[in-house]
């Protein structure tokens, strides 16, 4: 290659260009989701001709790009959403990172953005965070959350695979995910708002597909409910919630105690925490684990029979989130949601939480 350029970035060449001027890290109360950010930032730029330049950890700084950058014009990116948490024995850890990085190489393949080593990457924003190590909140309900993102800089209008591009980093202190965080949610679901579609990109983490659902998610607001519940298909299958995975905890059509999640078919996010609640409930072996399609027409059948046990959203936001309602076709189902019984989605908060915060030890744990 070039002078000054690889093929791919290499985190053993990182520059670190440490801050001359810390910010105030706020109280983990006051905490609301991506409004605050650590004094550091990781960049790495790429060129067609030239490949990946050095990895950057710098202040944290605006970003100068080309006005018309293609990321701009034809949302020509991807992210990625992951967070690191603080234990109690002083250790920093990440879940299961190396499975962002899979899901982050997917996603610059079908956005025509460059590829690039996981595990050089990751091993990169490991050293990002131990650079702002001190903004890990010393609390075990928050996290550092972490904001990969790749963005097309190609400086011309030309709908193309990009030339430029820039992969950064950034880093947010966050606290719970939702201000009602105890109580269960509330969805809206009306089919004529679609998320994703087979074919399409609702399978990778690219910004496209969630700039385009803020107008429904204002919608279900206006309806009194907190998130959307998108639907696909004549026969209105639940996919998800908002940016949660969904699962159903029931008694199937046969008779059987099943946990079911929407299969992997296109218009799915492969989450990080709903293979990790698959494989935990797997292992556990005690009930019909199934990557399954499920329509509103058997939910319904089934609250009518009194065969739901629990619907839960799943991901790294909220880890689980239990339903309580659903506004559907101008009725309002009502989820067997109860504050003080044993439920499915308490247990796995606890058993993912143990493991994300270090109180048990886990393969699943990448330490800082
Ligand atoms: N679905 C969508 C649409 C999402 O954006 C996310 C967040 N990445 C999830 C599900 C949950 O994925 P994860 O468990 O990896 O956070």
């Amino acid at each position: 290659g070039l002078e000054g350029a690889v093929p791919i970035f290499k985190a053993a060449d990182v520059v670190i260009e440490r801050s001359p001027t810390f910010s105030a890290k706020p109280e983990v109360t006051t905490l609301v989701f991506g409004n605050v950010f650590t004094d550091h930032m990781l960049t790495v730029e790429w060129t067609g001709d030239e490949g990946w330049k050095k990895p950057h950890i710098r202040p944290f700084h605006n970003l100068s790009v080309h006005p018309a950058s293609s990321a701009l014009h034809y949302a020509v990116q991807l992210f990625e959403g992951m967070k690191a948490y603080w234990g109690q024995d002083g250790r920093v850890r990440l879940f299961r990172p190396m499975l962002n990085m899979k899901r982050m190489l997917k996603s610059a393949e079908r956005a025509c953005l460059p590829s690039f080593d996981g595990e050089e990457l990751l091993e990169c924003i490991r050293k990002l965070v131990e650079t702002d190590q001190d903004w890990v909140p010393r609390s075990d309900s928050a996290s550092l959350y972490i904001r990969p993102v790749l963005i097309g800089t190609e400086p011309s209008l030309g709908v193309k695979k990009p030339s430029r591009a820039l992969l950064y980093v950034i880093l947010s202190p966050v606290g719970s995910y939702f201000s009602t965080s105890t109580k269960p949610l509330s969805l809206w679901a009306d089919p004529k708002y679609i998320r994703a579609w087979k074919g399409g990109t609702g399978d990778c983490k690219m910004g496209g597909n969630y700039g385009n659902s803020i107008y429904a998610q204002y919608e279900a607001a206006a309806y009194g409910c907190q998130q959307v519940l998108w639907l696909y298909g004549e026969d209105h299958q639940i996919t998800e919630a908002g940016t949660m995975n969904l699962f159903l905890h029931w008694i199937n059509e046969d008779g059987e105690e099943e946990l079911a999640t929407p299969p992997l078919d296109g218009v799915i996010l492969p989450g990080i925490t709903r293979q990790s609640i698959i494989e935990l409930a797997q292992k556990w072996g005690e009930f019909k684990v199934s990557e399954r399609s499920i329509t509103m027409a058997h939910l319904e059948r089934a609250l009518k029979e009194n065969r739901v046990m629990e619907l839960f959203g799943s991901g790294t936001a909220c880890v689980v989130s239990p339903v309580g309602h659903i506004m559907y076709q101008g009725k309002s189902l009502h989820l067997p949601w109860q504050e003080n019984t044993p439920r499915l989605s308490s247990r796995l908060l606890k058993e993912l939480t143990d493991i994300q915060y270090g109180r048990i030890p886990s393969d699943w744990s990448f330490l800082v």
